[in-house]
Order: C-alpha cells, then structure tokens, then sequence
C-alpha cells in the first residue's frame, strides 16, 4: 500500500508550498499519474483525504489525478509507441496497470515485433501544481 507514503509525501509538499508562498489554505493538489503506475487512483484519493488532515491548511485540498499515457522505446529498432489497449483484455490492462513488467508478456514493438523494449515515459508520480488561496489585502 504505498499510496500511503505517497499521500502523505504529498500533502507535506503542499504544505511546504502553502508555507513558502504564504497562502491562507491549498485549494487543489494536481498530481500526475504514469499510465503503467502501480498506484490505485480511487485507493489514492481515498487515502489522501484521510491523511491531509494531518497538515494544517491542506484540509479542504482537492486532489486532482491526471494521467499521463505510457511510451515505450523498442531497444531493437528505436521506434517509440504508446500503449494501445484496443487489443488487450480487462484482465491484461489490470495486469500492466498493477505490475508494469508484465506489459512485455503482451506488448510487442508494432514495428519490428519485439518486446525488448523500455518504458521510456508513464512510469512516474509527480505534482504537477499546487494551488491555493492567496491571503487577503494586507493578510500577510
Ligand atoms: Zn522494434
């Protein structure tokens, strides 16, 4: 369960972030998701309501989830492409979703047809804007 650790490594950010740029409380939290992330997106959001009331002023955050899409670059012929689901089951999405090395048990280079390849892009978690409320005229 290590959306634990990340929820949490989260709202210390942005709670850095409200400290730092002197706002009264952080609105929103955008956090982008790797298509071939293990992380449970609904799990995550479950997690980070509970634990941002630990960090003063990130409370009332809303978190925003975006997902980037994954790419992979084959190691044979250098082509790069994405992930295309139209093929696969629900079974085989679940199966990259969660344990992102299975993607070469049913991924195969569109160009060369190999499946040594590397996932170049879709893999990382990262905040991508923190915003809140400015303080008032004079509230500094
Ligand atoms: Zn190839």
């Amino acid at each position: 369960m290590h959306e634990w650790a990340l929820s949490d490594s989260i709202a210390a950010a942005a709670q850095e972030v409200r400290q730092k740029q002197n706002l009264k409380n952080v609105a929103a939290v955008t956090v982008v998701l790797g298509e071939v992330q293990n992380i449970a997106a609904g799990v995550f959001k479950d997690i980070f309501d509970e634990v941002k009331k630990n960090y003063p002023g990130v409370e009332s955050a809303k978190l925003i989830i975006e997902t980037e899409p994954a790419k992979f670059e084959c190691l044979k012929c250098g082509a790069q492409f994405g992930l295309d689901r139209s093929g696969l089951s629900h079974e085989t999405n679940e199966a990259i979703h969660f344990l992102p090395e299975t993607a070469k048990l049913y991924i195969k280079c569109p160009k060369c047809g190999s499946s040594d390849f590397k996932i170049i892009q879709g893999r990382g978690v990262f905040i991508k804007e923190i915003s809140g409320e400015a303080p008032g005229p004079g509230g500094k």
